[in-house]
């Protein structure tokens, strides 16, 4: 490989670094992704200096390629709604799984001189990316509502049990022989394009977002493991680093609802709402936007805890007018985020960078909760599940053991929603019916704008 290509495949893998470390906070995530992609960019265009590339037909290809993909891409990425981003990263995760399978699958067709441990990285990049590839197609279509939430049949995990061990074993087959027949490659792959689909199609529509992030951890993987049969550095680092930063995220989430990553892969928690737990006594009770204005003008101290509604109404921009209008009156403002509030991990934190909000006023949920008892008013901005009582004291609810943010604790709760509409879980949430809550009914962007208008007035 020549030099030049060396270096630029180093300088790309520092680029990915570099650009995740960026990524580590909303402040500058921005930039990190910029950074990431200069990296990348590096990356493509050493691969066309590659002298292993022969001739211009492969270069042409290469160039069709990029073109194809890249536009596809831009219009998609430009579309795309935020609440149905989940749904998006699955399928360009799928993708890259597809194309690592492809690469290893371009290698074991070939059958050139690759010494017993190549051979076996290819093998199990192919697997991983196969696996990645057709289970994060069934995560797009089940997020995108193509395809029926789950589907179970007895015996199941016995038949995904078999349909893996003839995988593995045509695995060590293929890795330890170099006899293998053109056969025994294609049904390989096939069981584990299966495979994929087998292991996605049982689990819940609630759980995807976990799901996927497994996926685009093995996607990760399968990249380094080709990266080490290319014998190309920029793939083996930027293929581990997604890896284990994928695995640490899907570790994240998993512990973020209480769930070991075993229950969700193989219970059927993240189904359709199962409307288990306590009934609730009580009533919900009505205010009015300018009632909360006057509430909040004159506090000391106001937590907003924002949740799914207020990415569905996209509020973010409006709230933050509402935050500066009452810093303004000298009122502490925080924001409460819980680290499964929206849909996709760091949700909230996307929107609230988007809308300009600083870091600084953005509480997690450990840093936050002790503060509840001397809050003046929380506002709940289209959250349910993250402010659910139920989950600290209701031990027959389906949410039960899930952290949340105590906000039942604070002196004055408002919640803003549309209508008595239950959260992703399909349960009702106690908080609603508390002597200390009122509900201001409405599009979350529409009584945040008659609240900036209320303490205007003021
Ligand atoms: P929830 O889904 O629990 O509740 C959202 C609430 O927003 C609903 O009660 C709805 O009530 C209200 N709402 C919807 N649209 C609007 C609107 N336009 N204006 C005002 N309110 C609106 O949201 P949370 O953020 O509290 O909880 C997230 C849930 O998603 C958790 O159960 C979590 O486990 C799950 N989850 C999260 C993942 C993640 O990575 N973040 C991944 C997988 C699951 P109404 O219809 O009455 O308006």
């Amino acid at each position: 490989m020549s030099f030049i290509v060396q270096v630029s495949y180093f300088a790309a893998a520092v680029l990915f670094i570099y650009g995740l470390k960026r990524m580590s906070s909303p402040l500058h995530a921005r930039q990190g992704i910029v950074w990431a992609g200069i990296g990348m960019v590096i990356a493509t265009v050493a691969t066309l200096l590659h002298p292993a590339l022969h001739g211009w037909l492969n270069f042409l290809l290469i160039i069709l390629g990029i073109a194809i993909g890249g536009y596809l891409a831009w219009i998609t990425g430009k579309k795309v709604k935020m609440t149905d981003m989940p749904q998006m990263v699955a399928l360009y995760n799928g993708m890259g799984g597809g194309a690592a399978a492809a690469i290893a699958g371009v290698e074991l067709v070939r059958m050139e001189e690759m010494s017993t441990t190549v051979q076996l990285l290819a093998v199990i990049g192919a697997s991983i990316g196969t696996i990645a590839f057709s289970g994060s197609l069934i995560a797009y279509a089940k997020l995108q509502g193509l395809m029926r939430s789950t589907i179970r049949f007895p015996k199941q995990q016995y038949v995904n049990a078999t349909v893996f061990g003839v995988l593995v074993i045509l695995g060590l087959i293929i890795a330890f022989s170099s006899t293998y027949s053109m056969n025994t490659l294609s049904v390989f792959f096939i069981l584990a394009l299966l495979f994929g689909i087998m292991m996605t199609i049982p689990i819940g529509g609630g759980d995807m977002p976990v799901v996927i992030s497994l996926f685009n951890a093995l996607t990760g993987l399968a990249v380094g493991f080709e990266g080490f049969v290319l014998e190309n550095p920029a793939m083996m680092i930027a293929g581990t680093v997604v890896g284990s930063a994928g695995i640490l995220l899907t570790q994240l989430m998993a512990k973020a609802m209480n769930r070991p990553i075993s229950n969700v892969l193989f219970s059927n928690f993240g189904d359709a709402p199962s409307g288990e737990g306590q009934a609730v006594t009580g009533s919900m009770k009505p205010i009015e936007a300018s009632d909360v204005a006057i509430m909040m003008a004159f506090a000391e101290k106001v937590v907003i805890i924002p949740g799914y509604g207020m990415a569905v109404a996209q509020a973010q921009h409006k709230v933050w007018e509402l935050v500066k209008i009452l810093k303004d009156r000298g009122v502490t403002v925080k924001f409460a985020i819980h680290p499964v509030a929206g849909r996709m991990p760091g949700h909230m934190n996307v929107l609230l960078a988007e809308a300009g909000v600083p870091y600084d006023i953005i509480y997690d949920l450990d840093e936050i909760n002790e503060e509840f008892p001397t809050t003046d008013v929380v506002l709940v901005i289209g959250a349910n599940d993250v402010v659910n009582p139920a989950a600290r004291t209701d031990p027959s609810s389906p949410i039960y053991g899930m952290p949340i943010l105590n906000a039942d604790k604070a002196k004055n709760v408002i919640v803003i929603k549309r209508g008595k509409g239950t959260g992703f879980s399909g349960i009702e949430n106690h908080l609603f019916f508390g002597d200390n809550t009122r509900m201001l009914y409405g599009d979350a962007t529409a009584m945040a704008n008659d609240l900036v208008a209320g303490v205007k007035e003021i």
